[in-house]
């Protein structure tokens, strides 16, 4: 394969911004390109629901240094919203009808929140939203929060620090139930009922009204300000129409993140990975598999096809609750195994398919990690009693 004399990157959030430092420091010496629509220098979403939105910061962190793009020649192109992708001619246009020629693109789209029409609801995905959300907070308003996810749970928590009156509103009867499964999600229903959220548990959306949220049983919630964590949608449209494989909802990738077309490379939220450990796709939208997954796509696309293998990481912080999980597990299926205590908040949970460590959430305990990731990454075979009391290493 020749080595590549210009390289695009569409996305200018974690994953292409590390695609474009990844290939800088591999030594590729061409021409590289970064696109993005957003106006800002590449930077970090975690901290938006979190430290952004209790008010511990006024920005985010940015992915690399200002300065950092000049050093290494990336051409960073912000407020370039691309259109269209033309394989056959390996070219991307962008919405002023410029052409940009590539010899390998990478394509790093990341995902948009599932909106819901008409209700004059926030979503937050990016600063401006985030900006919007704490500003509202700042009034201390009525908030409703609908989805009890992982965005829906940490903008509660922001949300009751502003000293809000809080609802969460979900169909399903537990917060973060089809990740955690019902024994660890119900440590989350009490954290937040602790701090003073109301849920709405178990319920659907029925329609927005000016001063509320109608709810299937025919209730209405008074609400100032809707925020919605109701998902995000993979942004595969350029993909798509471009003719690429699009598989679980994602750009169909193999295990060196190679989309259908050997030129075009697919990371983060979008990508539909073929990972080696795993029995069909893992899709994730983790900080961990957009910044690593865009440092390793830099190999491949210079011609070294070495797989990626990490296993997905995720973490969030609520109130005093801080956690990480490693692995990916059927928390419905899987069997758990209790380290510590699901009362005081201070656990490890293991959750283990035909008695081997398929993946381990450590909550307010910092001391195991990379025990826990060997685990993990060993698919070890432990006894339940070990993980629950012995040794880990
Ligand atoms: C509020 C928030 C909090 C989060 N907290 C955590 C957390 O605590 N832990 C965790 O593990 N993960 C967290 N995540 C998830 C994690 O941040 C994402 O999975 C990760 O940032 C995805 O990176 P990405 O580069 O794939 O996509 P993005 O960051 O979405 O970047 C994609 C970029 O591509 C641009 N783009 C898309 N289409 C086009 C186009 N046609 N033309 C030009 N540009 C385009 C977009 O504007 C965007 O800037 C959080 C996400 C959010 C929104």
């Amino acid at each position: 394969m020749a080595e590549p004399q210009r390289i695009v990157i569409i996305g200018t959030g974690l994953a292409g911004a590390s695609a474009a430092g990844a290939l800088r420091e591999r030594g590729y010496d061409g021409d590289l390109v970064l696109l993005g629509r957003e106006t800002h220098q590449p930077y970090e979403l975690p901290a938006l629901s979190k430290d952004f939105l209790l008010g511990n910061a006024d920005h985010p962190n940015p992915v690399h240094e200002a300065g950092f793009y000049e050093s290494n020649r990336i051409d960073l192109r912000t407020g370039v919203e691309v259109t269209a992708l033309r394989p056959a001619d390996h070219v991307v246009v962008d919405s002023s009808g410029t052409t940009h020629p590539y010899d390998r693109l990478v394509l790093a789209t990341g995902s948009t929140p599932r909106s819901l029409p008409g209700s004059g609801a926030h979503t937050l995905r990016v600063v401006e939203d985030a900006q919007a959300i704490r500003a509202a907070l700042e009034q201390r308003p009525k908030v409703v929060i609908v989805g009890a996810g992982w965005i829906g749970c940490e903008v509660a928590a922001a949300a009751r620090a502003h000293q809000a009156d809080v609802t969460v509103i979900d169909p399903v009867d537990l917060p973060l139930r089809r990740v955690l499964g019902p024994t660890v999600a119900e440590v989350f229903r009490e954290l937040h009922e602790d701090n003073g959220v109301h849920w709405r548990l178990g319920v659907g959306v029925e329609g927005f009204e000016p001063n509320g949220v109608r709810l299937a049983d025919g209730s209405t919630v008074p609400a100032d300000l809707v925020v919605l964590g109701v998902g995000a949608k993979p942004n595969t449209g350029l993909a798509e129409d471009a003719g690429l494989v699009i598989a679980d909802g994602g750009v169909a990738v193999d295990a060196a993140l190679r989309t259908s077309d050997p030129d075009i490379f697919a990371v983060g939220d979008i990508a539909a990975h073929d990972h080696p450990r795993y029995d069909g796709r893992v899709r994730v939208e983790h900080w961990a598999n957009a910044k690593d997954q865009g440092a390793h796509v830099a190999g491949p696309v210079l011609g070294d096809d070495r797989p990626y293998t990490a296993a997905p990481y995720f973490f969030s912080d609520q109130y005093d609750l801080g956690m990480e999980y490693r692995g990916l597990a059927d928390a419905e299926r899987d069997e758990l195994v209790v380290r510590g205590s699901l009362e005081d908040r201070d656990f490890t949970a293991f959750w283990l398919r035909d008695g081997r460590v398929r993946a381990a959430m450590n909550v307010n305990q910092w001391d195991d990690g990379e025990a826990l990731q060997a685990l993990v990454d060993e698919r070890a075979a432990v006894s339940p009693e070990r993980l629950r009391t012995g040794s880990l290493s």
